[in-house]
């Protein structure tokens, strides 16, 4: 007996269950286990027919919010089914493990050297390696950039104890970086109008102790392109001036998967000669499933020889760069089925249609009245943010909207822009592959009811005539 859990099609996403085993036979809700509360701070003495605790724990996830409607996450929700397959194949398969798992190893590093020819990293060599995600790319392209530092300073003799990264409204990984490995984060507060770091703030900032800049290629919070190509100029500039050499890196934890196809003249990668160091998420716009990011240097002599560790015990005599060690190998695998399966056509139309319904939902959000778009999808991410015209005047906060639209199942979020921007309140949506442009029109729907309903006289309630129960 099959038990309803078995979703196909689009909407099956990362969460298809295959319940084909015989053991599901038992009905979970007549189980010992199900006639009482759930264990949940002592393991149970005995164990339970594995179909029914698999039946029970997913109608426990059933609670969980819908992943298809979180227009919140850059991350994927979206996955063939052939990569599903895949994955259950690989679930054995450890990253770390290259001796056992060569084939593992190798698809690791020819996803790494896609990723540099599409970054257009100079012929030679390349460095480069798979990790959990960005956060982890992060902290190593980050200790890259703080052990070639010291050295340096200890070379001329100076002193190498009070190291600053410079950067604008990052992601919480480079708050994180900075305060494990101890170094003093300097992010510049956003100009009144700007959407990330500028190269004119960048001269009063840096120093002789600066590591790095980190630069952003989708900024979290308003999906906007950093200037790369700016910053690097004004970095040279500084250079000249003063003498200081500081290298910049791009968290292209999104932007590394969409620039490449969707602005390809733009020039914020290995072609702008002092990045150093890129790091991108194959969970967000990779399209690959959570849990894979990588960090790709230049050329060797940017990565320290100190941060690779050759392990023996497992066999072989392999280098690995990383903070986790055992690691699952499967999300890699699924990485480099996306580009055999995509390639570079594929990649472009996916995003070009993301991008397009992500424009389409923004300029029905501006027809609407109350709103003013502050990103409307053109020239960066596919997404679309809009704040109040009017926050005084509107009857309603965007904090209203994003409860409102909860009960229809939809994640928007809303949130205060960075320092110093943050008395501006936004709304943004996220569109992947797997959110249609019909999807966005629902939601355009929904998001013009409840305004209606917002800006009712009493204060959001719901007219009866709408609210009558239909069947
Ligand atoms: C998501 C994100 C990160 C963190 O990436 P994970 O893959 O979730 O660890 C870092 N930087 C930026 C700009 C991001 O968007």
């Amino acid at each position: 007996m099959h038990r309803l859990r078995k979703e196909t099609g689009p909407m099956a996403a990362l969460h298809e269950v295959d319940t084909g085993d015989e053991k599901s036979a038992e009905d979970c809700y007549t189980t010992t286990l199900a006639s009482g509360d759930l264990p949940k701070r002592r393991m149970p003495e005995g164990g339970s027919p594995p179909g029914a605790v698999r039946d029970l724990i997913l109608d426990e996830l059933a609670l969980d919010g819908n992943a298809s409607q979180n227009l919140a996450t850059f991350c994927s929700t979206f996955l063939d089914h052939e990569a599903h397959e895949l994955m259950a194949v690989c679930i054995d398969k450890n990253m770390v493990d290259k001796d056992e798992y060569p084939q593992t190893a190798e698809i690791e590093n020819r996803c790494v050297h896609i990723l540099a020819d599409l970054w257009n990293a100079p012929a030679g060599p390349t460095v480069g390696t798979s990790t959990t995600g960005s956060s982890e790319a992060a902290m190593l392209a980050g200790l890259a950039l703080k052990w070639r530092w010291r050295a340096a300073r200890r070379a001329a003799g100076k002193p190498a104890d009070r190291p600053n990264l410079v950067c604008g409204p990052v992601q919480v990984c480079w708050e994180k970086f900075a305060r494990y490995f101890d170094v003093e984060l300097r992010q510049v507060p956003v100009l009144p109008d700007a959407t990330g770091l500028r190269p004119e703030q960048l001269r009063a900032n840096v120093d002789e102790n600066t590591i790095g800049v980190v630069g952003i290629l989708g900024v979290t919070y308003t999906c906007d392109y950093e200037p790369i190509k700016e910053l690097a100029a004004e970095l040279d500039a500084i250079q000249d001036d003063t003498g200081l050499d500081i290298p910049l890196h791009v968290d292209a934890a999104s932007g590394g998967f969409v620039a490449p196809f969707l602005q390809p003249a733009l020039e914020w990668d290995f072609r702008v000669p002092r990045v150093a160091s890129i790091n991108a998420s194959g969970h967000k716009y990779g399209m690959a499933p959570l849990g894979v990011g990588f960090v790709v240097w230049r050329s060797p002599e940017l990565l320290p020889e100190d941060l690779v560790f050759r392990v023996r015990y497992l066999g072989g005599n392999m280098p690995t760069l990383a903070l986790n060690f055992s690691r699952p190998g499967g999300q890699v695998i699924a990485q480099y089925f996306n580009f055999l399966r995509h390639g570079h056509d594929g990649y472009t139309k996916i995003y070009e249609i993301a991008s397009e319904a992500g424009q389409a939902l923004g300029r029905r959000i501006a027809e609407m009245g109350p709103f003013e778009l502050v990103y409307d999808g053109k020239g960066a991410l596919p997404a679309v943010s809009w704040k109040l015209k009017e926050p005084d005047k509107a009857g309603f906060t965007l904090y209203d909207l994003t409860d409102r639209l909860r009960t229809r199942g939809w994640q928007v979020p809303a949130y205060p822009l960075p320092a110093d921007r943050q008395d501006t309140v936004i709304q943004r949506v996220l569109v992947r592959h797997g959110i249609s442009r019909d999807k966005l029109e629902l939601l355009g729907d929904d998001v013009e009811r409840e305004v209606k309903r917002l800006q009712a006289a009493d204060g959001g309630s719901v007219a009866p005539q709408e609210a009558g129960f239909h069947h």
